[in-house]
């Protein structure tokens, strides 16, 4: 490990540098057997970190980028140069998110290998998938009035609506489950697969003891918040809770002294310090947003509570579903109750002389 490259930040400590940006498609050894490489993205989120695991007389990799042109021609250098023409022999998605999941289903195909992945992102991510090519739905469309959003904004979501499939290649017809501290064999060594949950239904980190490393997929991720997000599937998930609970067990699963490897972002030590902050994040945007609910105010209104930057149009999507989530919460702990107006826009307000339950 290059030892002059280490960089300490803010309670984290980055073994390779923190703004160390590897080529697309170049390789950077991590451990024996294990190796790091990075894809390019066209937003702004502009990479994502893929994982290369030697695997006997193959390879098993860790996350796939997105279906696009630049992402296969990338994946046909790796094929053809470090990866030696030997076969990828297994597909291992962390979460559904287009990023992690987009070239799976050409991977898989081109090998003839398995897709493995939990069943819950599994199934989520076919069901989004058949959304492509429909109008958006009703239910969806009142879910964005609910919140707020004016006649503009709902047509800019109808346009956007569906765009999940066309980012993907389609996904096998099976797969392989992971299942939550399911113990599986990559390259002859143990790795622990732990889900979390609130990112996405049932994201799977893996976790190494031999090696002292934890592939955290968007689970953890330095220097980014992932997003916890309310969609119209379930305007009535609360899954803020389910994030600060499995983040709070990953911190007591996992030792300390693993170095993380991040989907996003470079490898750090400091897996505890990042979760706590991360959870310290959330205690203090609900907070904020159950001061700001003094006065009744909608979904949109609360966007200052939580992001210190105005939200632009490409974004808000992303904001409303955080918003919701924190209000989500908020309204399980009996802090805060939502009315609905006539207009069938829903008005979030403190209740008065409220019993707390649970965290604060
Ligand atoms: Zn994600
Ligand atoms: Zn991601």
């Amino acid at each position: 490990m290059p030892q002059d490259a280490s960089e300490r930040y803010r309670g984290l400590t980055y073994p390779f540098g923190r703004g160390i940006d590897p080529a697309p498609g170049e390789v950077v050894q991590i451990a024996e057997g294990v190796y790091w490489t990075r894809f390019a993205m066209p937003m702004s989120l502009d990479h994502i970190n893929l994982w290369l695991l030697e695997d006997g007389d193959g390879w098993t990799v860790v996350d796939t980028c997105l279906n696009l042109p630049s992402a296969r021609e990338t994946w046909e250098g790796l094929f053809e140069g470090f990866m030696g023409g030997r076969p990828v022999t297994r597909v291992i998605c962390t979460h559904l998110h287009p990023d992690h999941v987009g070239l799976a289903g050409w991977l898989t195909e081109r090998f003839d290998c398995d897709l493995w992945m939990s069943r819950e992102e599994f199934l989520m991510c076919r069901a989004m998938a058949s959304d492509t090519g429909r109008p958006a739905p009703d239910v969806a469309i009142r879910f964005y009035r609910g919140a707020g959003y004016d006649e503009e904004e709902l047509e800019r979501y109808r346009q956007k609506f569906g765009n999940f499939g066309r980012a993907i290649a389609p996904l096998p017809d099976s797969f392989r489950r992971l299942v939550d501290r399911e113990t599986i064999t990559i390259g002859g060594r143990y790795w622990q697969a732990i889900v979390g949950r609130g990112h996405s239904p049932e994201h799977v980190t893996l976790y190494c003891p031999a090696l002292k490393l934890l592939i955290s997929g968007d689970q953890v991720l330095p220097r980014i918040t992932p997003n916890v997000s309310v969609f119209p599937t379930e305007p009535e998930g609360d899954p803020l809770t389910e994030w600060l609970q499995s983040s709070g067990r990953l911190r007591e699963m996992l030792p300390d002294d693993l170095l993380v490897l991040p989907a996003h972002e470079a490898p750090f030590y400091g897996l505890h310090v990042r979760i706590s902050q991360i959870l310290e994040g959330h205690k203090t945007d609900l907070g904020n947003l159950f001061d700001l609910l003094k006065e009744p105010r909608r979904a949109v209104d609360c966007f200052p509570a939580l992001f210190n930057r105005t939200v632009e149009s490409e974004s808000m999507g992303l904001a409303t579903g955080e918003t919701l989530a924190h209000l989500n919460c908020l309204r399980g702990r009996r802090r805060i109750e939502r009315t609905t107006d006539a207009d069938g826009v829903h008005w979030y307000q403190q209740i008065p002389e409220s019993i707390h339950y649970g965290d604060d």
